[in-house]
């Protein structure tokens, strides 16, 4: 199998997005054609079949597919082929933007703002009216065949909250730049308030891309709001930009140090942290809206992570893995970055030693307790004051709350201040093998 493969919730929202991707080729009178096979011999069949001279797709930047689409390129066009690839995914390629010396940047501030310097490539538009279409019902195989979706049905909490359509992600964005775009900058670390666009999984499947979003944009990006979200659409950029320059940091950390940190093994504590059972309520909040909607709030894929890597000592990769299986947006580049940012070991990252609190992120961000209500429906009765540290109420309290600590609800899997200095003296040791 291929390193990295499509995890879990992403292919439940790939068959989607193919189911739809037919639909409108059909709509133009074409048929969308689906191989099982090595891709370079099924194109070998094609081009055959249909008498093509020339095959045309968009890069793909993940190590494995930029190997496998190079090779592919290379034979096709010995066959005698023309082939050409294009940049969809990303304003600029990733080999475009460098420093002052020539180098990939490391840095975010200074990557956006060479970024923002030019001005931004429009949206290309694809006229496929007039298209000849070759009609093979015999090509290929059924969607079904290609057996995206999952054999037990797990996938209600996903098809409730998404329409993995294109047209899902026009009214995604039409209602995010009707309102939310304006209070972005307050509202995006709000994780009970719709304050996000939530178009990762769409920009992840090409449903949308970057050219077209800064295309809606125009206008906006003068106020806070436009100009900050504009700036989240190029840390997706960046972790691009990171991925291809330095195409180990899927499974290495980019500060090489950090290879030796002294992580824990704990089959136990990684099974709690992903099925929602840490007893920090903001923590098991996020990983059972992850779990039951393939999507998590990116103020708690923060805190989630740093509580894995930090309090649980466990390595960001096991994070990492859970986090590609889950997401319907799972994507190498951000998610590579993502967990190497908080495990202080990545581009432009939060240093290690820098430890959020799981409480106070509770009470700083969802102040009323109504995401993790929304999430933990065992603590729905607990008031604001106790919903994120529930063992401080008296157990007659949590009673008539409908708590009982231990049971029902656990206690926090560590104590916060002795998982802080846990991490911090791994830290320690760190320095001590790595001389600093
Ligand atoms: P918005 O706030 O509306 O932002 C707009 C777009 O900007 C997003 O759709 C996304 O494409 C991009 N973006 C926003 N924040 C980031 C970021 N920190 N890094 C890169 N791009 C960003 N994002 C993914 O798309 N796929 C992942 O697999 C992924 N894994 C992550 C893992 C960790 C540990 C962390 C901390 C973050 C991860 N992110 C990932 C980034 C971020 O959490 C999501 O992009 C964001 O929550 C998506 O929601 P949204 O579309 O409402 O974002």
């Amino acid at each position: 199998m291929q390193p990295w493969a499509v995890g879990g919730a992403s292919q439940w929202w790939l068959h989607h997005a193919l189911r739809d991707l037919a639909a409108s080729i059909e709509g133009l009178g074409g048929q969308l054609s689906f191989q099982i096979g090595e891709p370079l011999s099924e194109l070998r069949k094609l081009t055959q079949l249909t008498g093509a001279s020339a095959v045309f797709w968009n890069r793909r930047y993940e190590p494995a597919s930029i190997d496998q689409d190079s090779d592919v390129k290379a034979a096709l066009r010995e066959d005698g082929l023309e082939v050409c690839s294009f940049n969809s995914r990303l304003l600029f390629e990733p080999w475009e933007v460098q420093n002052g010396s020539g180098d990939p940047y490391r840095v975010f501030t200074p990557f956006s703002k060479n970024i923002l310097k030019n001005p931004l490539p429009a949206p290309e538009s694809v006229r496929l009216n007039d298209a000849k279409w070759f009609q093979a019902k015999s090509a290929g195989v059924a969607l079904d065949d290609l057996k995206l979706l999952p054999k037990i049905q797990w996938d209600s909490g996903m098809s409730e909250m998404w329409d993995p359509t294109r047209e899902g992600a026009m009214k995604q964005l039409e209602r995010f730049l009707a309102g939310a775009v304006e209070t972005y900058h307050d509202d995006r670390d709000i994780p009970s308030v719709t304050g996000t666009s939530a178009l990762s999984p769409y920009l992840n499947w090409g449903q949308i891309g970057p050219r077209e979003i800064a295309a809606h944009l125009e206008g906006k990006r003068e106020r806070t709001g436009g100009r900050i979200y504009f700036s989240e659409i190029l840390w997706r950029e960046f972790a691009y930009h990171i991925l291809f320059h330095f195409p180990h940091t899927t499974d290495q950390p980019l500060q090489e140090k950090y290879a030796q940190f002294p992580w824990q093994n704990s089959p136990d504590d990684l099974e709690a942290w992903k099925r929602g059972r840490t007893g920090y309520p903001i923590v098991d909040a996020g990983m059972r809206q992850l779990w039951a909607t393939g999507w998590m709030h990116n103020r708690v894929r923060m805190v989630v992570a740093s509580l894995l890597v930090k309090h649980l000592l466990l390595p960001w990769q096991e994070g990492a893995k859970w986090f590609w299986d889950t997401l319907i947006d799972a994507d190498l580049a951000s998610n590579s970055l993502g967990w190497q940012w908080a495990g202080g070991c990545g581009a432009d990252a939060a240093p290690y030693f820098r430890i959020f609190n799981p409480i106070i992120q509770g009470k700083k961000f969802d102040t009323d307790g109504d995401y993790v209500r929304r999430w933990v429906p065992e603590l729905a009765r607990v008031p604001a004051k106790f919903i994120h540290c529930p063992w401080e109420a008296s157990e007659i309290q949590l009673r008539a709350w409908g708590v009982t600590l231990g049971d029902n609800y656990p206690y926090p899997i560590i104590e916060h201040s002795a998982g802080r200095d846990r991490a911090l003296n791994a830290l320690q040791e760190l320095k001590k093998v790595t001389n600093g």
